[in-house]
């Protein structure tokens, strides 16, 4: 359910409605926009009694919303969200007509390998740094991440060079401490549909990148996100980054065309990674390229110096001189759809 509110309803007015709701029992989202304000009521199983809301001062009309997401909804609100990641080196914006670049290894293993890289992918233009310290692999006997002090090296890594902090949380532990860290906290692909995690990273002070489950369908990966906005956390980036399929040369199968299937259904930024969703070195670059043109707000990619060495998916890391030429590229076809990134 939504109350949509008038151009000119006073924040008193807002406030009030509000009040009502949650009178009721229910929880009020107030979602300004760019004409006017709409509010989200959730924690309702069935309709509701909209008797007591629609008369009140500064309300237009109250629309169920048949989707069954809801605040993740464009019904909701119409314009584009823009999550703000504030760095060092300024804000990076995900949404609102740039492409933002997230580059980095794919797990922390050195505090050397976490500089070298940093010091790469920060010449060739990007200011938000990914990396592992908690790795959620298939195996228990693969590198798990160096966990809590491999969130030391990444905030060092801010502090050296600038760079904002994307690394992944798994478990309500971790995320504490990469909140504490992090400037973006990552839900991976296998978390997806933890939704305890999904409600603590709701709960957060950060912005979350979620990432889609490799066999998630759009209805189900705009429902995880919904998890986190319902328990207040309302700056969340969407990370397409392959679903399993038969085809068998890549890894993933990289599903460009949920980018403006999300975007039609929802207001919020989408970003693609083409190396989890190629999981081939030599297909980064092109796949790149296609998530520019596709309309992607971002790409995140993993870049290693020396990726047959790399602890975890080196096949899939480019080289940083590979990264060098991926941002040239995008940054021109950016241009041609009048978008600049960032
Ligand atoms: C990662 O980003 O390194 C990662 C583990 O991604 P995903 O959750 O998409 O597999
Ligand atoms: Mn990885």
């Amino acid at each position: 359910m939504l109350v949509v509110m008038q151009s000119h309803a006073t924040d008193e007015q807002i406030r009030a409605v509000c009040g009502v709701i949650e009178s009721l029992g229910y929880k009020a989202h107030p979602i300004p926009g760019a004409g006017r304000t709409a509010i989200g009521i959730t924690g309702n199983t069935g309709a509701i009694d909209l008797t007591s809301l629609e008369g009140m001062p500064g309300v237009v009309e109250c629309i169920p919303v048949s989707k069954p997401y809801k605040l993740v909804s464009r019904d909701v609100k119409e314009n584009d969200t823009v999550v703000r990641v504030p760095t060092p080196l300024g804000d990076v914006a995900f949404g609102g007509g740039s492409v933002a670049l997230v580059a980095g290894p794919c797990a922390v293993e050195t505090a050397e390998q976490t500089f070298t890289i940093a010091a790469a992918v920060k010449k060739s233009g990007a200011r938000l740094f990914r990396g592992g310290a908690y790795k959620p692999r298939t195996s228990p006997y693969s590198f798990q991440g160096l966990g809590e002090p491999g969130l030391k090296i990444l905030a060092s890594v801010r502090d050296q060079f600038g760079l904002g902090i994307i690394t992944e949380a798994v478990d309500h532990e971790s995320l504490d401490l990469v909140e504490e860290h992090a400037d973006v906290i990552q839900i991976g692909a296998r978390n997806m549909q933890n939704f305890s995690l999904l409600k603590r990273a709701g709960r957060a002070k950060k912005p979350v990148l979620l990432k889609r489950g490799m066999s998630a369908t759009l209805d189900e990966f705009l429902m995880a996100a919904e998890y986190i906005l319902s328990e207040g956390n309302y700056n969340v980036i969407l990370c397409e980054r392959g679903v399993r399929t038969f085809s068998d040369f890549t890894r993933n199968t990289l599903d460009l065309s949920v980018v403006p299937a999300v975007q039609r259904r929802s207001h919020l930024p989408i970003v693609v990674d083409p190396s989890h969703g190629t999981g081939r070195r030599n297909k980064v670059l092109p796949l790149s390229r296609a998530a520019v043109a596709v309309g992607a707000d971002g790409i995140l990619v993993e870049v290693h110096h020396d990726p047959d060495r790399a602890l975890s998916d080196g096949p899939q890391s480019i080289l940083p001189a590979e990264f060098d030429q991926l941002v040239g590229e995008a940054r021109q076809i950016a241009g041609v759809l009048h978008r600049s990134l960032n």
